[in-house]
C-alpha cells in the first residue's frame, strides 16, 4: 500500500539512527528528504509542509540531538506525527448502528467501488456484527448496476431491495427505508448512482435521497489510485451532500499512499476503512496507527 513511501522514509531513517549524535542540520537534511518522500506519495504541497514543520518543532523542544538515540527519537516523533495527520482529532470507531433501521448513504463517482465496498460492508456488519443488512441500489440509470448489487448480495448472504422499474431514486429510498422498518433490519445502505464526474444533477438527487432517507452514516468512496484527486472528490463531496466519513478503495494496488495521508488534514473527514481487493472480504478498517506503522516498516 505504502511500498515506496515506505522505502525512502527507511533509508533517511536507517541512516539517521544509526548515525549516533546528530546536528540540527542533519535533522534538518532528513526532514526535506521525508517532505520530498511525501510529495513523491502525493500527499499535498500543505499537508507536507505542515507535517515537516510540526516534526521540526517537536524534535528542536525535544532537544533532541542531545538525547542519547537521536536518531531513534525523530522517527518517534515522526511516527506519532503520521497518526496525528492519519486520524486528525479522536479516531471514530467503526459504522455506528444505532436506533434501527440506520441508513448509510453510499455515495462516489462512477467506478470508485461504491457497489464493492457496499457489500462488504454489509458482509461484515453481517458477520461481525450479526446485524440483519438491506441492500438497494439507486442507480436508475444503470439496470446492470442495480443487478450487481443484487447478485453482491446474494453472495454475501444478506437481502436487497427488489428492482422495480421506473422508480426514481427518491422513490428506491423511501421504499428502501419503509421495507427496512417492516423487515426488522438493523441496516439498510443505498447505494447512489455515480457518475463519471461530479455534476450538479448528481449533487442534487443525493441531496434529495439524503434529505429521505436522513442516514445515520454518509460514506464516500473513492479510488486512493487517483492521489490527491480523490482529496478533492471528498472535498466536493462533503461541500455538497455532507460525508461523515471516506473509505478509499484499491488500496492494494501500487498507489503512491498520498490520498490517506492528505484526506483527514484537508477535509477534516476521518478514512473509516479501506478497500484491498475485489474479494468481499478484502475491505480493513482504517487504523492510524497500523497505516503508520506500516509506512515506517
Ligand atoms: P462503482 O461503479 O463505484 O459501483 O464501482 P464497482 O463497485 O462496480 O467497482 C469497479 C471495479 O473496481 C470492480 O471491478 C471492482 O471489483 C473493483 N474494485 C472495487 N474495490 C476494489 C479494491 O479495493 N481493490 C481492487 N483491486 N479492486 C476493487
Amino acid at each position: 500500500m505504502f511500498e515506496s513511501l515506505s522505502e525512502r522514509l527507511g533509508s533517511v531513517f536507517d541512516r539517521l539512527t544509526k548515525a549516533g549524535a546528530l546536528s540540527e542540520a542533519d535533522v534538518d537534511a532528513a526532514l526535506r528528504e521525508v517532505r520530498t518522500a511525501l510529495l513523491e506519495a502525493d500527499v499535498s504541497l500543505a499537508v507536507a509542509r505542515d507535517f515537516i514543520k510540526a516534526v521540526k518543532a517537536k524534535a528542536t523542544g525535544q532537544a533532541v540531538t542531545k538525547s542519547v538515540t537521536p536518531g531513534q527519537q525523530v522517527v518517534k516523533i515522526v511516527h506519532d506525527e503520521l497518526v496525528h495527520v492519519l486520524a486528525g482529532e479522536g479516531e471514530p470507531d467503526a459504522l455506528k448502528i444505532d436506533n434501527p433501521p440506520s441508513a448509510i448513504l453510499m455515495v462516489g463517482l462512477q467506478g470508485s467501488g461504491k457497489t464493492t465496498t457496499t457489500a462488504k460492508l454489509a458482509k461484515r456488519l453481517k458477520d461481525k456484527n450479526g446485524k440483519k443488512v438491506l441492500l438497494a441500489s439507486l442507480d436508475t440509470n444503470r439496470p446492470a448496476a442495480m443487478e450487481q448489487l443484487a447478485i453482491l448480495a446474494g453472495q454475501v448472504g444478506v437481502d436487497s431491495l427488489p428492482i422495480v422499474k421506473g422508480e426514481t431514486a427518491v422513490q428506491i429510498a423511501k421504499r428502501a427505508k419503509t421495507q427496512a422498518t417492516l423487515g426488522g433490519y438493523d441496516v439498510v445502505f443505498l447505494d447512489t448512482a455515480g457518475r463519471l464526474h461530479i455534476d450538479e444533477v448528481l449533487m442534487d438527487e443525493v441531496q434529495a435521497v439524503r434529505d429521505i432517507a436522513q442516514p445515520r452514516e454518509t460514506l464516500l468512496v473513492v479510488d486512493g489510485l487517483t492521489g490527491q484527486d480523490a482529496v478533492n472528490v471528498a472535498t466536493e463531496f462533503d461541500g455538497k451532500v455532507g460525508i461523515s466519513g471516506v473509505v478509499l478503495t484499491r488500496m492494494d494496488g501500487d498507489g503512491r499512499g498520498g490520498a490517506a495521508l492528505s484526506m483527514r488534514a484537508v477535509t477534516g473527514k476521518p478514512i473509516r476503512f479501506v478497500g484491498l481487493g475485489e474479494k468481499m472480504d478484502a475491505l480493513e478498517t482504517f487504523e492510524a496507527e497500523r497505516v503508520a506503522g506500516r509506512i515506517l516498516g
